[in-house]
């Protein structure tokens, strides 16, 4: 595995390895990397010949000053983690090095995909994230890149991205991994307690319930039941919502199939997000 800082020696990395018409698989991350990134690098390793990972805490989509600097950094770990997992190239960017004095930032219109849920709660965060993925796509330009629906509004941004700008990638959504005890694996794990963490799993069991009343509540009627269930849970809730899986909307009355839960919720301070699909997706 390689370990590359610039664009110069990453482009010359990629013109070796890339020849002979090799596919380029790309997993973005921000590090404080845990089994839950090595899903997508397996999956990665699985479909492509060359597998490029990004470790990169991008600030453009901390819209939290303290959130970026309290966001856990384990950069030997990460490449130790990354090199046993099959990558080809891992990629440590500086900040200047992705956003040159130059640089010009594609205008993506997300409309409603940003105004609920992420969106709503952290402004500016989804440009940010817009604005990573496009860059890391240009420099690189992978055949498929793979995104966990553990941020499942992400996934739903980067899409549309993708079709908008009419970009040469593949979108390669993957699963969410779980602790034993179900709680979503997150680099910001690390931040808890062993308390906070079984607090934390007061998210899991809230998905879990959702998932079970949906065969005979309607989605208004969960989303007002689990806001009452937080207030006496030891966690802060900033939203439960259920929400149409392409468009986002909320859902009030009627399902539709892939009706997708969203809780974000603040445990002993740590911003935790997790989500759960409560209805039959449609093939
Ligand atoms: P992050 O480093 O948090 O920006 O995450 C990098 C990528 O890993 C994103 O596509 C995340 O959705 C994905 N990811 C993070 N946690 C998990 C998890 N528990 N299961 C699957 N994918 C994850």
């Amino acid at each position: 595995m390689e370990i590359i800082e610039s664009i110069p020696a990453l482009n010359e990395a990629l013109t070796i390895a890339g020849k002979s018409g090799n596919s380029i698989g790309f997993v973005p991350t921000m590090g404080a990397l845990h089994e839950g990134h090595m899903a997508l690098v397996r999956r990665a390793r699985q479909v492509s010949d060359v597998v490029v990972v990004s470790v990169f805490v991008n600030p453009t989509q901390f819209n939290n000053p303290d959130d970026l600097k309290l966001y856990p950094r384990t950069p030997e770990k990460d490449a130790a983690l990354l090199k046993k997992n099959g990558c080809d190239i891992a990629f440590f960017p500086s900040v200047t090095e992705v956003y040159p004095a130059d640089y010009q930032t594609p205008e993506v219109p997300l409309g409603n995909l940003d105004a609920v849920m992420e969106g709503e709660f952290r402004p500016g965060h989804f440009r940010g994230v817009v604005q990573v993925v496009n860059r890391f796509f240009e420099v690189i330009r992978p055949q498929k890149a793979f995104f966990g629906l553990k941020d499942f509004q992400q996934v739903a941004v980067i899409r549309h991205m993708v079709r908008f700008l009419e970009l040469p990638v593949e979108i390669v959504p993957c699963p969410t991994l779980r602790e034993t005890t179900g709680l979503a694996m997150s680099s910001r794990n690390v931040r808890l307690s062993g308390n906070g963490k079984a607090d934390a799993l007061t998210i899991y069991r809230s998905l879990m319930a959702a998932k079970e009343k949906s065969a005979d509540h309607s989605p208004a009627e969960i989303m007002l039941a689990m806001k009452e269930a937080y207030k006496s849970s030891p966690l802060e809730l900033e939203y439960f919502t259920i929400v149409h899986p392409d468009t986002l909307e909320p859902l009030a009355d009627e399902w539709v199939p892939g009706a997708t839960a969203c809780v974000a919720a603040y445990c002993e301070g740590v911003r935790l997000i997790d989500n759960m699909t409560l209805t039959e997706q449609t093939a």
